[in-house]
């Protein structure tokens, strides 16, 4: 499942290839994908509009087009964009084509829950979805101070507190586990019982593991992490060496090391 780290390479690759670039022609495949309009509307509105700037934010993926419209798109739990030269064959699973010169954009998603809408940049802010996401955890706002601020008074285990997208935005399942592992921190823990050099690991780490698999995603192509390469396969700890505990926290399935990371 695509999180900060993977939109944000998509987010790299459609920004090498269509900013500046004008759409020729948008062929819808699967109408549900397109959520604001029927496909017939929504290729005649983006036909013709130049490309200005590619955006993400949270996993949202935001499309900045002339004419003051934005694509907003998200990749759910398959979705990918990829940038093909023309002639190349269909993947079967493509919902939606974009053609921009010589090469096409294609939205690929085997199950489907991915999605798309046609905003007008005024509306942007209040978009369901958009309007309430957090801060970005890359961002030069998100100081430890801030994330203090946003864990003052909050209820629940530390986990459950990473994926709130409405707190910091673009965390998902795998990347808290990983973040969580490299701050020695209980997925179980209560975010406010957390001492003030754990906090610190918190921030630290939310920042390195993203900023790190952001940078390497690119060039490997898979989930980068030190716990996330052991998780699937009933792994031992990386660092200790212990058999890796599963639970369920926050609902979902939580990997974590019970001799590193102890509540
Ligand atoms: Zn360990």
């Amino acid at each position: 499942v695509p999180e900060l780290p993977d939109v944000e390479t998509v987010a790299r690759r459609l920004r090498r290839a269509l900013v500046g670039q004008r759409i020729r022609r948008v062929n819808v495949l699967t109408p549900p994908t397109i959520r604001s309009h029927a496909p017939a509307s929504f290729a005649r509105r983006l036909r013709g509009r130049t490309v200005k700037s590619v955006e993400r934010r949270g996993k949202y993926l935001l499309i900045h087009l002339s004419g003051n419209l934005v694509l907003v798109a998200h990749l759910r739990m398959t979705g990918d964009f990829e940038v093909v030269a023309r002639e190349e064959n269909l993947h079967p699973s493509t919902r939606v084509i974009f053609a921009a010169n010589a090469r096409e954009v294609r939205f690929v998603d085997q199950r489907r829950f991915g999605h798309m809408d046609l905003v007008a940049q005024k509306d942007l802010s209040t978009f369901p979805g958009l309007r309430s996401l957090g801060i970005e955890p890359l961002s030069a706002e998100f100081t430890l101070s801030r994330l203090r601020e946003l864990l003052q008074d909050r209820r629940g285990s530390v986990k459950s507190v990473l994926l709130r997208q409405d707190l910091i935005a673009g965390i998902g399942n795998i990347y808290a586990d990983e973040i969580l592992w490299q701050a020695r921190l209980h997925p179980a823990r209560a975010v406010d019982t957390l001492s003030a050099p754990q906090l610190r690991r918190l921030h630290r780490q939310i920042r390195r593991v993203l900023a790190r698999a952001t940078r390497l995603l690119s060039r490997y192509g898979s989930a980068v992490g030190d716990l996330l390469e052991v998780r699937e396969r009933g792994g031992h700890c990386p660092r200790c060496g212990r058999r890796l505990a599963v639970e369920t926290t926050a609902g979902r399935t939580t990997y974590y090391c019970p001799h590193c990371q102890r509540k």
